[in-house]
Parts: C-alpha cells; structure tokens; sequence
C-alpha cells in the first residue's frame, strides 16, 4: 500500500465515516476523501426521531466525531457535495463542483432516502418527511407549535415519531395500510402489543386504510383516507420507508436490485469498488442470500469491515442484524432475521412491557426482542447464531437462564 494512493468514500454518513476512521486507525496513509451531499458533518439518526425531536437538541451530541477529528486525521471531508457521476472503469468519480477525483478504491455509502408519497396534495406545506437533521428540526418546530398531527405509516419511524409527538403533548393520529403497528417485521402477535401501547399514551391509530390525499389551500389541512373519512390535522409526518440511493452505483453498470449487489466481503460487482450501510444488499454467510438492513449498528459495523477489505483484509461481514427502538418508556433490541415463522413465543408477559419474544421455526430462534429486559442480546444471538435447537418451555421459563439455554462458554461470538 503506498501513500501516493486514494480511496474516496462517497457519502459522509455513519457508515462512511466510520470507513474512514477505520482506515487510518488500520494505518493507511494515502489520501482519504470523503464526499457528503450534507452540509453536516457525519451524524447519527437515530436521535432525530427520539430525544433530538422531543428535547432542546444538543447538536454536539449526534456527531460521530468531534469537528476537529478529520483534520487531525487527514481526513478530506467534503461536506456538501454530492457526486454526481462515477466510471468504474476510468476509477473516477465527478462531483457536483465540476471536480474529478481519481481513485484507487471507492466505497459507496450514499445511505437511504424517504419513500414519497405519490399522492394529490403531497406539495402542500405541512407534509414533512424525517430524514436529515434539519427535516428533525423542521418537525420539532411543529411540535413546539402543538396541535395535531397525522402520522402516515405506522413503522419504526411513524410509530417513533407519534411517541415524540404524544410526549410532547399533540393529539396524534396514526394512518396505515398494516392492520397492527410494525407489522412486517415484528408480525400480528408483537405488533399488537405496540398497538395497546400507543393506543394506551392516548394515540388514535387508524389502520387497516391508507391516505389517498393531503388536502388544504397551499398548506395541509386534512388527509382524505381509502375509507371515505376527512381527517383535519396542524400537519402530517410521512414515514413510510426509505429506499437505497444507488443511483450513482447504477450510473456505473454496478449490479443493483433494492441496494448495491455486494459480497460477503462488501466488494460491489466492479473490483475496486465496495459499498457498506443502508444501501448495501449484502450476501450474508449464515442465511446465504444478500439481505439489506436498515438498521444504525449495520452501518456501524459494516463500515470498518468494508475498510479493511479495501485495504486488502477478507474479512466477511456476518453480523447478525441488530436494531433498537424506543418510544414512550419501552426500550427494545431486536436481534436476528425472521421473514417467516412458525410461531411467537413470549418469556415475560408481554401486558407487563417487560419480555423477550422469540421467532421460531421448528425448534430454532429465528430472531429475538428483549422489551425492557437488559443485558440479553449476547444469548439470545447465540441461540440464532448457533441454531441451538430449544423447547418451548425451556424457553418461556423465566427461570432456566438463556446463557443455560444458549450453552455461553462454547462456541464463537456472535
Ligand atoms: C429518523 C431516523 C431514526 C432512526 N432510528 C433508528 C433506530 O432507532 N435504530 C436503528 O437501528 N436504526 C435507526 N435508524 C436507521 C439508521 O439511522 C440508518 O440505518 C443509518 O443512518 C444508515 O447509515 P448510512 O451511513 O448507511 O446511510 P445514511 O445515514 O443515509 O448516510 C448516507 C449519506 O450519504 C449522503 N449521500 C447520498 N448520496 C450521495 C452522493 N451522491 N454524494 C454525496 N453524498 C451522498 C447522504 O446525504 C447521507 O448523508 C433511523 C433512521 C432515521 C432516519
């Protein structure tokens, strides 16, 4: 590796600043580039739905590292840029600025964005979408104003977003095709319990309906729904999704389909050129297809993987995925992969909102959630990990510890 080198990182968020720690802290001397659309420098989203919506923000608190941090690393960050083109064969990448860095390695991590609602009204001033942290500035706002609020789409950000809004005292409403909150991730029985919740801190949920237009006179005033009813509301918050920015990846003929295509090792079908974080759809050693996660600790960790191998490592990226949510006083982590099920079993009452719920297929954990419950994850990956074959009653039985259950002294980290 000599230091006449470059490597370009295309996207200035966790994942990506992350990569570019990890490349000098592996000892890479060459130049490191790393180009961000946001004026910010990196910073971490998870707040923006939470703490940072609900309270006077402590801006300093959601950076991923202190302003200082990249200088002293030699580190060229480009805040507010965006790339704009890319040739994989020329090893270039174009910015918006008329700039063209050459490249020895590129790594993609240009993130997600918002679905859009493509629907009558989705114009009007009023219908905001949560993303970056001044869309968080520009609900919190809203909230200061108080009133009422429509949140349309009833997943982590929607169900995250109406939390906020209720702690901080609007009337809320929640619109969603799903018939429970959280629906395609956590299923019927689980998303039920988010259900009572909401509905327990005072939030109107109507599922089971879609809106199919914001109405107003220049800023929104009512949502019409698939179900006839106009609802009048201060403004809505639409959350609803994101999708994988590969346009640039695609630009350059890379492989894409709901993300960049990338291997095990995070390499993207171009050699040189490696993606890492939201946007990546990753083959994965344990379920041995490509899955894509949303998810903050997937972008935490994805970015040093992809790092080292472009500095030469193969180092396999086999995490399992891992996220948390928190809304009103229920904290969770959700450990594992289950896009089908036998069936849900629950250790604790889940009325109590201090449980673990389990995902089976046959006799093995497909994936877990502690609610409330603490200091469980490195168990319950086990069990997933090492499809340690378990019964039920072993399983629900508050007092057969997991680490008994999951055999913890034997087998590798999870
Ligand atoms: C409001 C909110 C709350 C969340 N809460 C949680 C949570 O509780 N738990 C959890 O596990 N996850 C949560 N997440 C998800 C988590 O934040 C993401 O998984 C994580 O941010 C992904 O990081 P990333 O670096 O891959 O992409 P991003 O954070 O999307 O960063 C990508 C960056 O690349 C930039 N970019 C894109 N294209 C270009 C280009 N062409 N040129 C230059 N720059 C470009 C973008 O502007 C962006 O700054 C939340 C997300 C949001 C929005």
């Amino acid at each position: 590796m000599t230091t006449a080198q470059t490597f370009v990182i295309v996207g200035a968020g966790l994942a990506g600043a992350k990569a570019a720690e990890t490349l000098r802290h592996e000892g890479f001397e060459g130049r490191v580039v790393l180009v961000g659309a946001e004026d910010e420098r990196p910073y971490e989203r998870p707040p923006l739905s939470k703490e940072y919506l609900r309270s006077d923000p402590a801006r300093e608190q959601i950076y991923v590292h202190a302003e200082s941090f990249y200088a002293e690393h030699d580190i060229e960050l480009r805040p507010g840029r965006t790339a704009v083109d890319m040739s994989a064969s020329l090893k270039e990448v174009a910015l918006d600025d008329g700039e063209r860095l050459r490249y020895d390695r590129l790594l993609l991590t240009t993130g997600s964005e918002p679905r859009r609602l493509a629907i009558p009204g989705g114009e009007l001033d009023g219908v905001l979408y949560l993303r970056s942290v001044g869309d968080s500035d520009a609900v919190r706002e809203r909230l200061d104003r108080g009133g009422s609020v429509i949140v349309a789409g009833a997943g982590w950000l929607g169900a995250e977003v109406a939390a906020s809004a209720r702690q901080r005292g609007l009337q809320v409403t929640i619109v969603a095709p799903d018939a429970v909150p959280l629906e395609r991730v956590l299923g019927r029985e689980v998303g039920g319990v988010y259900r009572d919740i909401h509905a327990e801190h005072g939030v109107r949920l109507l599922l089971g309906r879609r809106i199919e237009a914001f109405v107003g006179d220049g800023s929104v005033e009512r949502v019409r729904t698939s179900d006839g009813r106009e609802l009048e509301c201060d403004f809505v918050v639409v959350g609803v999704g994101a999708r994988p920015r590969t346009e640039l990846a695609a630009l350059s003929r890379l492989a894409v389909g709901d993300g960049i295509l990338v291997d095990e090792h995070l390499q993207t079908s171009a050699r040189d050129v490696f993606a890492a974080g939201d946007v990546a759809r990753a083959q994965h050693p344990l379920y041995g297809e490509r899955i894509r996660v949303e998810h903050w600790a997937n972008a935490l960790r994805q970015g040093p993987v992809a790092a080292r191998n472009m500095l030469g490592a193969a180092e396999a990226y086999d995490r399992l995925p891992y996220f948390f949510s928190d809304q009103y006083d229920v904290g969770m982590e959700y450990s594992g992969f289950a896009r089908s099920w036998d069936r849900v079993v629950f250790r604790g009452d889940p009325g109590s909102r201090e449980f673990i719920a389990f995902w089976l297929s046959g006799d093995r954990v497909l994936a877990g959630m502690n609610v409330n419950v603490w200091d469980v994850v490195e168990p319950i990956r086990r069990l997933i990990r090492e499809r340690v074959p378990v019964d039920d009653w072993r399983l629900t039985d508050p007092d057969v510890p997991l680490e008994q259950l999951a055999r913890i002294g034997g087998g590798a980290a999870a």
